[in-house]
């Protein structure tokens, strides 16, 4: 497979790249304005699938979207990514007013992220290119994923962190047995020191917004939406955003399956940020009024560690994708995104870090300005565990009382 992908199109300056010439960014445009965008034969797919070709693959993964993905299922590693539950949550549903509610429910990873989605594609890359290592920087979910994926398929992994990360992504590194830099400084730090590092030692990058790879297994989310909800797609779909490249492939997916002829509508994206990080909302703001988009350096603060990112790597990328669905970008507060984690565990028994939950934050905002209808249907993301950093779901909770080990004890706390 991979037959199918045509090469790289520049989205800064429309330059096409045959397939595996550049690596990383349009070389011309350098990063962000010069992201690359993998194109396939969309008429050719068109004319070879059908609705259930995905489905005779009988792979329980993304690699079921072979044919859509630009490597063979032949260079995959034995984690499994993808293919995860979406469910319903009519409960929800009806006290948001909203017709239908879904769940896509990405913690069940093998590393507890969203991100094992662009790491099991780029690893794969990383093992038909033939490269020895690996690197990249993260805020944390994007450095455990590689990290895993790394282990799994034997190849050396370098990661860049910020030295604030959680201490669950820091225990999974180390346990995966990647050589780990804590670098002192903030993750646009730690990501401007990974460049300089795989420059210099020739290590195969996965950070996001430079290798664009990622996206392609971002974009798998959506085709099992697709899937699992027998192509009937919902009005709305949200997702939280840092850099911008999940959101970028979420929408991306839906809009290839109306390019493959699966589907005549897609649904509307918003990317939801934090307040404190809210740069690709600004960008978008910006598009729309016809102003130059990319971001500026920004400072960044948010409970939600994952999106916590003040130079959105993939902003340029995810303002145009989602403008294509005719989407935007919304931000919410910390205190909204804890309450969402708290709302997602209890209702529908979903327990997700700080930015995995922000979407239903998001959702509470485009529900209550009218953005999203009374009736309308909604797909969330939900991109990471709550085992990731428990601090979202301890915030401004009573720690459970101690008893004495006597049922009068339980009797009284009962009270
Ligand atoms: C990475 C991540 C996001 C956002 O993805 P970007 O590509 O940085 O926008 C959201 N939620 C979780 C849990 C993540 O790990
Ligand atoms: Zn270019």
């Amino acid at each position: 497979m991979g037959e199918f992908l045509l090469g790289l199109h520049c989205i800064g300056c429309n330059r096409e790249y045959g397939p595996w010439a550049v690596d990383y960014v349009c070389p011309r445009c350098g990063p962000v304005a010069g992201a690359l965008d993998l194109v396939y034969d969309y008429r050719l797919l068109s004319q070879r699938m059908g609705p259930g070709t995905f489905a005779e693959t009988r792979r329980p993964s993304l690699w079921r979207y072979e044919a859509l993905l630009p490597v063979s299922a032949d260079y995959a590693v034995r984690l499994r990514a993808g293919w995860t539950p979406l469910y319903t949550s009519p409960d929800l549903a009806r006290e948001l007013g909203v017709g239908a509610l879904w769940l896509k429910d990405d913690t069940l990873h093998p590393t507890a992220s969203c991100k094992d989605r662009g790491t099991a594609v780029t690893v794969a890359a990383a093992r038909k290119l033939g490269r020895p290592a690996l690197a990249c920087a993260s805020t944390g979910n994007a450095a455990s994923s590689l990290a895993g994926f790394a282990a799994a398929a034997g190849i050396p992994c370098y990661i860049f962190v910020p030295r604030t990360a959680p201490t669950a992504k820091l225990a999974q590194l180390v346990a995966y047995g990647a050589v780990v830099f804590k670098v002192d400084g903030t993750y646009d730090q730690a990501y401007a020191l990974a460049l300089e590092a795989c420059d210099r030692f020739g290590w195969y990058n996965r950070s996001d917004g430079q290798n664009p790879i990622v996206v392609e297994g971002n974009k798998t989310a959506a085709f099992e939406a697709w899937e699992e909800l027998k192509g009937d797609l919902p009005d709305f779909a949200l997702v939280s955003a840092g850099d911008g490249s999940v959101v970028a492939g979420i929408a991306k997916g839906f809009l290839e399956l109306k390019r493959v002829g699966f589907t005549d509508r897609v649904p509307v994206v918003y990317g939801v940020q934090a307040e404190g990080a809210a740069a690709i909302a600004q960008a978008f703001a910006r598009f729309q009024a016809g102003e130059p988009v990319l971001p500026a350096s920004e400072r960044a603060e948010t409970i939600a560690d994952s999106i916590c990112v003040g130079t959105p790597r993939d902003a340029l990328r995810a303002v145009r994708t989602v403008a294509e669905t005719g989407g935007g970008f919304i931000t919410v507060s910390d205190g909204e995104i804890v309450a969402a984690v708290r709302e997602l565990a209890r209702r529908a028994g979903v327990f997700a870090e700080p930015s995995g939950a922000a979407p239903l934050a998001g959702l509470r905002r485009l529900a209550a300005d009218g953005t999203i209808p009374t009736g309308g249907r909604v797909l969330l993301f939900i991109t990471g565990s709550g085992l990731k950093d428990p601090r979202g779901g301890l915030e401004g909770v009573a720690e459970p009382p101690v008893i004495p080990p006597t049922l009068s004890a339980v009797e009284e706390a009962l009270g």
